[in-house]
């Protein structure tokens, strides 16, 4: 604001009208008044606004209260104010001073007054009474002094000036502060925006980061737990193994063990009742095998030991801190006898049993793999010692089972460089001493060991597989060289042949084609081909065992039952599957000189192989009087090492020539000696 748009509008209330002239003339000086002029300005000294020369002031006039606050209102209302009033205590007949300033205050509250008065007309004190201290008003006491009134018009007017300018600048701040807090509160409502979004994208986040640990944790419960048990799996078990061994390599005084469970026979389970009842079985087996640690240990314990799943019916148990080897011994009995109790699966009762290898920390173990693989091996143990047992490890089974890696490896190469020959033994006519059979044994010529009996290697060979190999070389063998002999020697016209088929064997329905195969091509008589089978070769897989005995003899080949006796269900047997002859084991033989046997048992087979019209052969013929009883008792046919140890062909031919006729012959004292038997 500069000085030419000040605002130095004066209005004069007064019902004198030589006061209004007294104003004029003092606010409005000749120019010859400059002294005067010069002398207020002098009082500015120099920070004044202006100076009072330059000072124009625009005066009106009014001679009444109401006539005053009118103009007042006008002018304020057409946005040109005064300054400054310079009113009048007493004005009859209308308001007086103090009214007429109380109503202009209420248009302009800016407004700087000077109330005139003479001392009679109010008291002071009763004025500042009505308006109170403040700061724009002023007395001005008549008569008045001309500077005094040139004084009060300057500083009043420009303090309306400030007061307006320091108002407007006021509003504008207030305006400029509204605006900011506006432009803030803009500002804080994205801030709030963004918080929110900042907000929602954290619950998100953390949401996924919920999901994404859930997600976590089960695939780590999956990569250390069994499915079907939920028991820690072999990961877990490796670990803790891992932790006992570490701990036990600190604190000699620190003994665990492993327990490497295996069901018996299981294979039975799923292959007759179906995979499910098998898979609710393991789960039982499972927490049987957990439950047993809690039962038979101190509840404190149970913590620490460790049941877990291997792979289908695998399970090792843990134990965690044992006394030593009898201690965990003992534990083992105790989980064997828990688990071996009967169990209810759907409609089937059933009774599991389970062998158990145990093996004990030792220093010498550096890994989880190492232990399991000691355990397994004493497992192995007590699988062969009958199942259902437990056996604990020692290191000479480590070489028990070198020696049996090392047979695989050997038995490997010895299919490859056929290494086998085929040992025949004589079935006779125990009326004629007729040879009317051979029986196909197999040998194993070992480049190291020598000549191997079946004994030492058939049953590796059933385990791995590697008997339908061996299986089908005796098989050609066989039938070609008995073939050549029934065509070449008149002795043995009619000799038959027996080849012995292993439980493997007859659950493979690639034997049919063998045998069809080998039958067309070398054009062997299939009635003189004879196929002997055990009855524990027939315990399982029933079905497809019946099936391929049927489809075989449908070619016209006989079965024979073999070692008769040693198994369980012979007569059941006897009865379904087309058995021609019945081989009786030779364990009831070789008792019947002993006498451990009674001939009541001999002849109730005998009987029963009469009435099912199957023939009878006795194995294991060994002495003179055995081959008597057997006669008087009415078996037919016999084998065994009185007659002839199995042999090569060589020998076998010989003998085909010279027959074993002589041998049945009763001769002088060989008949005589012959004691009676007791009935
Ligand atoms: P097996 O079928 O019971 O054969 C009879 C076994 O009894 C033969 O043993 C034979 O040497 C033996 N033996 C015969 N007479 C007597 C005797 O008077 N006294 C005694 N103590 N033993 C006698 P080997 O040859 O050692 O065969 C053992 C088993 O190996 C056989 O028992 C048979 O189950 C199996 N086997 C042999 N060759 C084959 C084959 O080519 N394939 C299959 N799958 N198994 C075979
Ligand atoms: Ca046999
Ligand atoms: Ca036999």
């Amino acid at each position: 604001m500069n000085n030419q748009v000040k605002n130095r509008r004066i209005l004069i209330v007064d019902d004198n009208e030589a006061i209004h002239a007294d104003i004029h003339s003092i606010l409005e000086p000749p120019k010859e008044n400059a002294e005067l002029n010069s002398l207020t300005a002098a009082l500015f000294d120099g920070v004044a606004p202006t100076s009072t020369d330059a000072i124009k002031y625009e005066i009106d006039s009014a001679f009444q209260g109401q006539e005053g606050f009118e103009m007042l209102r006008k002018s304020y209302a057409e946005g040109s104010p005064y300054a400054l009033a310079i009113v009048d205590v007493r004005m009859p007949p209308g308001w007086d001073g103090i009214q007429t300033i109380q109503e202009m205050k209420k248009i302009d509250p800016y407004l700087q007054v000077a109330i005139c008065t003479a001392y009679s007309d109010y008291s002071w004190q009763s004025m500042l009474d009505k308006f109170g201290i403040n700061d724009w008003l002023l007395i001005l006491k008549k008569p008045f002094d001309v500077v005094e009134v040139k004084q009060l018009a300057c500083s009043l007017t420009e303090k309306w000036n400030l007061s307006k300018r320091v108002s407007m600048r006021t509003v504008e701040l207030e305006q400029s502060v509204e605006d900011h807090a506006l432009q803030l509160e803009i500002a804080n409502a994205k801030l709030q925006e963004q918080v929110q979004s900042l907000a929602d994208t954290n619950s998100h986040l953390s949401r996924e980061m919920e999901a994404r640990r859930e997600a976590d944790e089960q695939l780590r419960h999956i990569a250390f737990h069994d499915a079907l048990t939920g028991l820690p799996n072999r990961v877990m078990l490796s670990e803790r193994i891992g932790e006992c061994i570490d701990r036990s390599k600190r604190q000699q005084s620190y003994h665990f063990s492993v327990l490497y469970c295996d069901l018996d026979n299981f294979k039975i389970v799923n292959d007759s009742l179906g995979h499910r009842v098998g898979d609710q079985l393991l789960v039982h087996i499972g927490e049987r095998l957990r439950n047993a640690l809690r039962t038979t240990l101190e509840s404190i314990r149970a913590g620490y030991d460790m049941v877990s799943r291997l792979s289908g019916d695998e399970f090792v148990v843990l134990l965690d801190d044992v006394e030593g080897a009898e201690h965990a011994l003992l534990i083992a009995e105790r989980v064997r006898e828990v688990v071996c109790q009967t169990v209810k699966i759907d409609q089937n009762e059933l009774v599991p049993s389970i062998s158990i290898g145990v093996a004990m920390s030792s220093g010498e173990y550096d890994d989880a793999t190492e232990m399991l693989r000691d355990a397994d091996t004493a497992l192995y143990h007590a699988k062969d010692n009958g199942k259902c047992c437990v056996s604990m490890f020692d290191s000479n089974m480590r070489t028990q089972v070198t020696n049996r890696m090392n047979l695989e490896s050997d038995l490997r190469r010895a299919i490859e460089e056929e290494q086998f020959v085929v040992y025949y033994q004589p079935i006779v006519s125990l009326l004629t001493g007729e040879i009317v059979s051979l029986e196909a044994l197999v040998r194993w010529q070992h480049p190291v060991q020598g000549m191997l009996s079946p004994d030492a290697f058939i049953s590796v060979a059933e385990e791995t597989g590697m008997i339908d190999a061996i299986g089908e070389f005796v098989f050609r063998e066989a039938v070609d060289q008995v073939g050549h002999w029934k065509s070449s020697l008149p002795e043995a016209e009619q000799l038959s042949v027996s080849i012995n088929l292993s439980p493997r064997q007859l659950r493979n329905r690639r034997i049919i084609g063998v045998i069809s195969e080998s039958l067309k091509n070398s054009g062997f008589d299939p009635s003189a081909l004879k196929i002997e089978v055990t009855e524990s070769a027939m315990m399982t897989d029933l079905a497809m065992v019946r099936s391929i005995i049927e489809d075989i003899s449908a070619m016209g080949v006989e079965f024979y039952l073999d070692d008769f006796g040693t198994g369980y269900s012979s007569l059941s047997i006897l009865h379904t599957l087309p058995f021609s002859t019945i081989k009786l084991d030779r364990s009831f033989v070789s008792n019947l000189d002993k006498e451990l046997e009674s001939p009541t048992t001999i002849q109730a087979i005998v009987m029963l192989a009469r009435n099912g019209g199957v023939k009878l052969v006795a194995e294991g013929i060994e002495t003179y009087a055995q081959l008597c009883y057997l006669r008087e008792l009415d078996c037919e046919y016999g084998q065994g090492y009185y007659f002839s140890k199995p042999k090569p062909k060589r020998e076998i031919e010989e003998l085909l020539r010279k027959g074993a006729k002589h041998l049945v012959q009763p001769e002088g004292a060989a008949a005589k000696s012959l004691p009676a038997l007791a009935n």
